[in-house]
Protein backbone atom coordinates (compact mmCIF):
# COMPACT_ATOMS: atom_id res chain seq x y z
CA UNK A 1 0.00 0.00 0.00
CA UNK A 2 1.38 3.55 -0.76
CA UNK A 3 1.54 5.89 2.08
CA UNK A 4 2.46 3.77 4.45
CA UNK A 5 4.33 4.72 7.81
CA UNK A 6 3.58 7.22 10.17
CA UNK A 7 5.81 10.00 8.68
CA UNK A 8 3.02 11.74 6.55
CA UNK A 9 0.48 11.02 9.39
CA UNK A 10 2.54 12.90 11.93
CA UNK A 11 2.89 15.80 9.30
CA UNK A 12 -0.53 16.50 8.30
CA UNK A 13 -1.83 16.33 11.81
CA UNK A 14 1.01 19.17 12.80
CA UNK A 15 -0.51 21.23 10.01
CA UNK A 16 -3.55 23.56 10.15
CA UNK A 17 -5.90 24.06 13.68
CA UNK A 18 -3.38 21.60 15.94
CA UNK A 19 -0.65 23.98 15.27
CA UNK A 20 1.27 24.86 18.38
CA UNK A 21 0.33 27.95 19.83
CA UNK A 22 3.95 29.73 20.23
CA UNK A 23 3.62 33.37 19.23
CA UNK A 24 6.62 33.24 17.35
CA UNK A 25 5.02 30.80 14.95
CA UNK A 26 2.00 32.38 14.67
CA UNK A 27 3.27 35.64 13.41
CA UNK A 28 5.16 34.17 10.91
CA UNK A 29 1.98 32.19 9.93
CA UNK A 30 0.12 35.19 9.80
CA UNK A 31 2.92 36.77 7.62
CA UNK A 32 2.67 33.42 4.91
CA UNK A 33 -0.89 34.74 4.54
CA UNK A 34 0.48 37.91 2.98
CA UNK A 35 0.93 38.78 -0.05
CA UNK A 36 4.31 37.91 0.11
CA UNK A 37 4.04 34.66 0.26
CA UNK A 38 3.18 34.36 -3.72
CA UNK A 39 6.43 34.53 -4.31
CA UNK A 40 7.60 30.88 -2.12
CA UNK A 41 10.79 32.54 -0.70
CA UNK A 42 8.73 33.52 2.43
CA UNK A 43 7.01 29.92 3.16
CA UNK A 44 8.79 28.20 5.80
CA UNK A 45 10.87 25.46 4.21
CA UNK A 46 8.65 23.23 6.68
CA UNK A 47 5.37 24.35 4.91
CA UNK A 48 6.71 23.97 1.94
CA UNK A 49 7.35 20.78 2.33
CA UNK A 50 3.93 20.27 4.24
CA UNK A 51 1.89 21.86 1.24
CA UNK A 52 4.00 19.11 -1.24
CA UNK A 53 3.28 16.25 0.68
CA UNK A 54 -0.67 17.19 1.01
CA UNK A 55 -0.39 18.26 -3.17
CA UNK A 56 0.87 14.56 -3.73
CA UNK A 57 -1.76 13.21 -1.43
CA UNK A 58 -4.27 14.70 -3.18
CA UNK A 59 -3.21 13.89 -6.66
CA UNK A 60 -2.65 9.88 -5.25
CA UNK A 61 -5.83 10.21 -4.03
CA UNK A 62 -8.21 11.63 -7.10
CA UNK A 63 -11.48 9.55 -7.28
CA UNK A 64 -10.39 7.75 -4.89
CA UNK A 65 -13.63 4.76 -4.28
CA UNK A 66 -15.48 6.70 -7.49
CA UNK A 67 -14.48 4.38 -9.79
CA UNK A 68 -14.65 0.40 -10.45
CA UNK A 69 -17.83 -1.91 -10.44
CA UNK A 70 -19.94 -4.27 -8.82
CA UNK A 71 -17.01 -6.16 -7.39
CA UNK A 72 -14.11 -3.60 -6.80
CA UNK A 73 -13.57 0.20 -6.25
CA UNK A 74 -10.44 0.63 -8.47
CA UNK A 75 -8.97 3.56 -10.96
CA UNK A 76 -7.77 1.18 -13.78
CA UNK A 77 -9.85 -1.41 -15.95
CA UNK A 78 -7.28 -4.25 -17.41
CA UNK A 79 -6.48 -5.54 -20.51
CA UNK A 80 -7.69 -9.48 -20.36
CA UNK A 81 -4.24 -11.44 -21.78
CA UNK A 82 -6.59 -14.24 -23.12
CA UNK A 83 -8.91 -12.35 -25.13
CA UNK A 84 -7.21 -8.70 -25.65
CA UNK A 85 -10.45 -7.04 -24.15
CA UNK A 86 -10.83 -4.31 -21.54
CA UNK A 87 -12.93 -5.19 -18.45
CA UNK A 88 -13.44 -3.56 -15.24
CA UNK A 89 -12.09 -6.39 -13.49
CA UNK A 90 -11.25 -10.08 -13.88
CA UNK A 91 -15.02 -11.24 -12.27
CA UNK A 92 -16.42 -9.05 -15.13
CA UNK A 93 -14.47 -10.85 -17.78
CA UNK A 94 -15.57 -14.20 -16.40
CA UNK A 95 -19.13 -13.27 -15.98
CA UNK A 96 -18.85 -12.18 -19.45
CA UNK A 97 -17.04 -14.69 -20.99
CA UNK A 98 -19.07 -17.70 -19.14
CA UNK A 99 -22.45 -16.71 -19.91
CA UNK A 100 -24.87 -18.68 -21.59
CA UNK A 101 -24.73 -16.21 -24.54
CA UNK A 102 -20.69 -17.31 -25.54
CA UNK A 103 -20.51 -20.64 -27.27
CA UNK A 104 -18.94 -23.96 -24.97
CA UNK A 105 -15.15 -23.84 -26.57
CA UNK A 106 -14.91 -19.33 -26.39
CA UNK A 107 -15.83 -19.88 -22.66
CA UNK A 108 -12.46 -19.16 -19.96
CA UNK A 109 -11.52 -17.38 -16.70
CA UNK A 110 -9.20 -14.90 -17.17
CA UNK A 111 -5.66 -16.05 -15.86
CA UNK A 112 -4.76 -12.85 -13.09
CA UNK A 113 -1.28 -13.01 -13.02
CA UNK A 114 -0.67 -13.16 -16.49
CA UNK A 115 -2.43 -9.54 -16.59
CA UNK A 116 0.16 -6.83 -18.21
CA UNK A 117 -1.85 -4.27 -19.02
CA UNK A 118 -3.77 -1.81 -17.42
CA UNK A 119 -6.29 1.91 -18.19
CA UNK A 120 -6.47 4.36 -16.41
CA UNK A 121 -9.83 5.09 -15.18
CA UNK A 122 -8.98 9.27 -14.44
CA UNK A 123 -6.95 9.71 -17.92
CA UNK A 124 -7.23 6.41 -19.49
CA UNK A 125 -3.40 5.86 -20.64
CA UNK A 126 -3.05 2.38 -20.96
CA UNK A 127 -0.02 1.49 -19.45
CA UNK A 128 2.32 -1.45 -17.95
CA UNK A 129 0.68 -3.13 -14.56
CA UNK A 130 1.50 -0.82 -11.95
CA UNK A 131 0.08 0.86 -8.56
CA UNK A 132 1.18 4.54 -9.86
CA UNK A 133 -0.50 6.05 -13.25
CA UNK A 134 2.60 7.18 -15.33
CA UNK A 135 0.77 9.63 -17.14
CA UNK A 136 -1.45 11.71 -14.28
CA UNK A 137 0.28 10.45 -11.11
CA UNK A 138 -3.05 9.04 -9.64
CA UNK A 139 -2.98 5.84 -7.69
CA UNK A 140 -5.24 3.32 -9.35
CA UNK A 141 -6.08 1.01 -6.40
CA UNK A 142 -5.09 1.51 -2.20
CA UNK A 143 -4.27 -2.01 -2.50
CA UNK A 144 -2.03 -3.34 -4.90
CA UNK A 145 -0.73 -6.29 -5.45
CA UNK A 146 2.08 -6.79 -8.01
CA UNK A 147 1.74 -11.12 -7.96
CA UNK A 148 -2.09 -11.05 -8.38
CA UNK A 149 -2.47 -7.71 -10.91
CA UNK A 150 -4.99 -6.75 -8.12
CA UNK A 151 -6.24 -3.38 -7.84
CA UNK A 152 -8.73 -2.01 -4.62
CA UNK A 153 -9.63 0.91 -3.57
CA UNK A 154 -11.58 -0.53 -0.19
CA UNK A 155 -9.29 -1.12 1.83
CA UNK A 156 -11.91 -1.90 4.99
CA UNK A 157 -11.57 -5.70 2.96
CA UNK A 158 -8.59 -5.95 4.88
CA UNK A 159 -6.65 -7.91 1.50
CA UNK A 160 -3.33 -9.69 1.90
CA UNK A 161 -1.66 -11.55 -0.26
CA UNK A 162 -0.59 -15.34 1.25
CA UNK A 163 2.56 -16.87 -0.34
CA UNK A 164 1.18 -20.20 0.37
CA UNK A 165 -1.99 -20.05 -1.34
CA UNK A 166 0.14 -17.73 -3.96
CA UNK A 167 -3.08 -15.02 -4.30
CA UNK A 168 -4.74 -12.67 -2.44
CA UNK A 169 -7.50 -13.31 0.14
CA UNK A 170 -9.19 -11.09 2.55
CA UNK A 171 -10.24 -10.31 6.12
CA UNK A 172 -6.97 -9.30 7.39
CA UNK A 173 -3.69 -11.65 7.84
CA UNK A 174 -3.45 -11.62 11.20
CA UNK A 175 -7.16 -13.22 11.59
CA UNK A 176 -5.30 -16.47 9.02
CA UNK A 177 -2.87 -18.67 8.90
CA UNK A 178 -1.58 -20.91 6.13
CA UNK A 179 -2.43 -24.63 7.00
CA UNK A 180 -0.13 -26.34 4.44
CA UNK A 181 -1.45 -29.65 4.32
CA UNK A 182 -4.83 -28.59 3.24
CA UNK A 183 -3.47 -26.40 1.05
CA UNK A 184 -4.88 -22.56 2.25
CA UNK A 185 -5.58 -19.83 4.77
CA UNK A 186 -7.82 -20.66 7.15
CA UNK A 187 -8.99 -18.53 9.97
CA UNK A 188 -7.19 -18.56 13.07
CA UNK A 189 -9.93 -20.21 15.30
CA UNK A 190 -9.40 -23.46 13.56
CA UNK A 191 -5.89 -23.82 14.34
CA UNK A 192 -4.45 -26.66 15.59
CA UNK A 193 -8.30 -27.85 16.16
CA UNK A 194 -8.89 -29.07 12.51
CA UNK A 195 -9.03 -32.04 10.60
CA UNK A 196 -6.47 -31.46 7.91
CA UNK A 197 -7.32 -33.03 4.35
CA UNK A 198 -4.68 -33.17 1.72
CA UNK A 199 -5.44 -30.22 -0.61
CA UNK A 200 -9.04 -29.52 1.23
CA UNK A 201 -9.77 -26.82 -0.38
CA UNK A 202 -8.59 -27.72 -4.12
CA UNK A 203 -12.11 -29.57 -4.77
CA UNK A 204 -15.11 -27.71 -6.39
CA UNK A 205 -17.87 -27.44 -3.63
CA UNK A 206 -19.69 -30.83 -3.64
CA UNK A 207 -22.95 -28.59 -3.75
CA UNK A 208 -22.90 -26.03 -6.28
CA UNK A 209 -19.30 -27.56 -7.83
CA UNK A 210 -17.68 -23.66 -7.51
CA UNK A 211 -14.00 -24.17 -7.44
CA UNK A 212 -13.66 -23.27 -3.51
CA UNK A 213 -10.07 -22.55 -3.25
CA UNK A 214 -10.46 -19.29 -5.13
CA UNK A 215 -14.16 -19.22 -4.29
CA UNK A 216 -15.50 -15.55 -2.90
CA UNK A 217 -17.72 -17.00 -1.11
CA UNK A 218 -17.75 -18.10 2.69
CA UNK A 219 -16.50 -21.69 3.23
CA UNK A 220 -17.08 -23.74 6.16
CA UNK A 221 -14.62 -26.87 7.28
CA UNK A 222 -16.72 -29.87 8.02
CA UNK A 223 -15.57 -31.83 11.27
CA UNK A 224 -14.53 -34.53 8.66
CA UNK A 225 -11.95 -31.89 7.42
CA UNK A 226 -13.78 -31.55 4.21
CA UNK A 227 -15.21 -28.20 2.59
CA UNK A 228 -18.24 -26.38 1.19
CA UNK A 229 -19.61 -23.58 0.89
CA UNK A 230 -21.35 -22.01 3.88
CA UNK A 231 -24.65 -21.03 1.84
CA UNK A 232 -24.40 -24.22 0.02
CA UNK A 233 -24.33 -26.38 3.71
CA UNK A 234 -27.31 -23.90 5.03
CA UNK A 235 -29.17 -25.16 2.05
CA UNK A 236 -28.28 -29.05 2.24
CA UNK A 237 -29.46 -28.62 5.92
CA UNK A 238 -32.58 -27.06 4.98
CA UNK A 239 -33.62 -29.68 3.27
CA UNK A 240 -32.79 -31.89 6.13
CA UNK A 241 -29.44 -33.28 4.62
CA UNK A 242 -27.02 -33.76 7.19
CA UNK A 243 -24.21 -35.60 6.15
CA UNK A 244 -21.00 -34.37 4.20
CA UNK A 245 -21.94 -35.62 0.22
CA UNK A 246 -17.64 -36.35 -0.01
CA UNK A 247 -17.48 -39.00 2.56
CA UNK A 248 -21.29 -39.55 4.29
CA UNK A 249 -19.83 -38.25 7.62
CA UNK A 250 -22.29 -35.90 10.15
CA UNK A 251 -21.92 -32.24 9.47
CA UNK A 252 -22.93 -31.43 12.94
CA UNK A 253 -23.43 -33.25 16.22
CA UNK A 254 -25.92 -35.87 15.74
CA UNK A 255 -26.19 -37.64 19.30
CA UNK A 256 -29.25 -36.16 19.90
CA UNK A 257 -30.86 -37.66 16.81
CA UNK A 258 -29.14 -40.85 17.40
CA UNK A 259 -30.57 -41.03 20.81
CA UNK A 260 -34.18 -40.24 19.55
CA UNK A 261 -34.14 -43.09 17.06
CA UNK A 262 -32.43 -45.59 19.77
CA UNK A 263 -35.63 -44.59 21.89
CA UNK A 264 -37.92 -45.17 18.90
CA UNK A 265 -36.53 -48.36 17.96
CA UNK A 266 -36.37 -50.34 21.37
CA UNK A 267 -39.97 -48.99 21.35
CA UNK A 268 -40.47 -50.70 18.12
CA UNK A 269 -39.78 -54.19 18.40
CA UNK A 270 -39.18 -56.46 14.98
CA UNK A 271 -41.97 -59.02 14.11
CA UNK A 272 -40.08 -62.26 14.54
CA UNK A 273 -40.34 -63.41 10.80
CA UNK A 274 -38.03 -60.52 10.68
CA UNK A 275 -35.73 -60.87 13.17
CA UNK A 276 -31.90 -61.07 11.93
CA UNK A 277 -32.82 -59.78 8.53
CA UNK A 278 -31.67 -56.12 7.29
CA UNK A 279 -34.38 -53.95 5.71
CA UNK A 280 -33.95 -51.02 3.09
CA UNK A 281 -34.57 -48.67 5.99
CA UNK A 282 -30.59 -49.55 7.36
CA UNK A 283 -29.85 -48.19 3.56
CA UNK A 284 -31.55 -45.32 4.07
CA UNK A 285 -29.90 -44.22 7.84
CA UNK A 286 -25.90 -45.78 6.29
CA UNK A 287 -26.77 -43.23 3.45
CA UNK A 288 -28.35 -40.25 5.08
CA UNK A 289 -27.66 -40.20 8.26
CA UNK A 290 -23.91 -41.33 8.10
CA UNK A 291 -23.36 -43.16 11.65
CA UNK A 292 -24.66 -45.79 9.87
CA UNK A 293 -21.83 -48.45 11.39
CA UNK A 294 -23.56 -47.86 15.09
CA UNK A 295 -27.08 -49.01 13.42
CA UNK A 296 -25.94 -51.64 11.27
CA UNK A 297 -24.52 -53.28 14.45
CA UNK A 298 -27.48 -52.71 16.30
CA UNK A 299 -29.92 -53.78 13.41
CA UNK A 300 -28.28 -57.02 12.34
CA UNK A 301 -28.26 -57.90 15.89
ZN1 LIG B 1 -10.54 -13.49 -21.88
ZN1 LIG C 1 -15.90 -6.39 -11.80
ZN1 LIG D 1 -3.86 8.30 -15.24
ZN1 LIG E 1 -1.85 -11.24 -4.39
ZN1 LIG F 1 -2.91 -19.17 2.33
ZN1 LIG G 1 -5.22 -28.28 7.59
ZN1 LIG H 1 -21.28 -24.29 -3.19
ZN1 LIG I 1 -16.40 -35.38 4.46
Amino acid sequence: MYLEGGCLIDVLKSHGSDYPEDPDIISKRTTDSCSQSSSGSWMLIEEARDSAVTGAKQVLERGLMQYGCAHYRRRCRIRAPCCNEIFDCRHCHNDAKNSINVKGNHRHDLPRQQVQQVICSLCGTEQEVQQICVSCGVCMGKFFCDTCKLFDDDTSKEQYHCNGCGICRIGGQENFFHCCKCGCCYSILLKNCHPCVEGAMHHDCPVCFEFLFESTDDISVLPCGHTIHMNCLKEMQQHLQYACPLCSKSVCDMSKVWEKLDVEIAATPMPESYHNKMVSLLFFLSHALTDCYKYSVFRST
